[in-house]
């Protein structure tokens, strides 16, 4: 069964990590899938191979998702290549890790760019050709599927992390609010909040045993995470399976967000 069967989906920041599984699983459910890359392309055209060895159809764009003309083009070669978008992931992300009071603008400015401007950014253009071209019967129940890679840090505070933390905030609102402004188009969005899952971005939490068993204290079920138990929700939320979910934060994190600081009476 290919519950994406003929739509073409963009996956930002997608050559490593959870971007990369979810551009993978939604090209295995037939969709046509964009690999957006920022610098590491020779990543993002091995994942290209994967696909097309697998009988699937992707391209591999470069574009910095914070940068407004890099994302207009990045959607011109995705129209060029695919026609048009079905589903839109906004997945790149970063972090840039102080101490609050020796943060830098620099450091406070690239993550809310990247975060938060970029999922503003992509999901503009995302919206103007869902609303453009309106509901294609039999490919999708909706006009169009966003995506947001939100955090448990978009509710839980994160000491060290206030830039990160306040962009992921900053998407839960983004996300609830364009969902509302988009649902009469019917155009879904929503959210998916990961906690701990094994990638690059926090290799140093869980790649050595102490590492990870500390990590484990704040996980009640038991594991770190893999991209794949998010590309799952993905492909879920991206299909119509899904289709009365609509400006929701799925989070998908092990209990982290359970506050198993307070089992045994706190
Ligand atoms: P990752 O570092 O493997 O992936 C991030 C991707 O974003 C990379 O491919 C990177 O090249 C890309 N990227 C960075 N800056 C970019 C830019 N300017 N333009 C385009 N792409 C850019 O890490 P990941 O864990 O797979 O992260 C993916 C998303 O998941 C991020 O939004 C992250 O905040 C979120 N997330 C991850 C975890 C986790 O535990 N791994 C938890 C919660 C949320």
């Amino acid at each position: 069964m290919q519950r994406l069967k003929g739509q073409s989906a963009l996956v930002t920041g997608s050559s490593s990590g959870i971007g990369k599984a979810m551009a993978l699983a939604m090209a295995r459910e037939g969709a046509n899938v964009v690999i957006n890359f920022h610098s590491n392309e020779s990543s993002a055209q091995q994942i290209v191979e994967e696909i097309t060895s697998e009988g699937g159809n992707a391209i591999a764009i470069g574009a910095d998702v914070s940068k407004e003309a890099d994302v207009k083009r990045m959607f011109g070669r995705m129209f060029e290549a695919f026609g048009t978008i079905d589903i839109l992931v906004n997945n790149a992300g970063l972090q840039k890790d102080a101490s609050f009071v020796d943060m830098t603008l620099d450091d406070w400015e690239k993550v809310i760019g990247i975060n938060l401007t970029g999922q503003f950014l992509c999901a503009r253009e995302a919206a103007k050709e869902f609303i453009r071209r309106g509901v294609v019967e039999g490919r999708s129940v909706a006009a169009g599927k966003i995506i947001c890679i939100s955090s448990v840090h978009e509710v839980i505070p994160w000491a060290g992390h206030v830039n990160y933390a306040a962009s992921k905030g900053g998407v839960m609102l983004l996300m609830k609010s364009i969902a509302q402004e988009l649902a009469p188009y019917k155009i879904r969005v929503n959210s998916i909040a990961p906690g701990a899952i094994k990638t690059p971005i926090n290799r140093s939490a869980w790649a050595d045993p102490e590492s990870e068993k500390k990590l484990l204290e704040l996980i009640p079920y038991g594991r770190v995470g893999v991209p794949e138990d998010i590309a799952n929700a993905a492909v879920w939320l991206a299909s119509d399976d899904s289709d009365y979910v609509h400006g929701e934060t799925l989070v998908i994190d092990g209990g982290m967000t359970l506050y198993p600081g307070f089992v045994g009476n706190g």
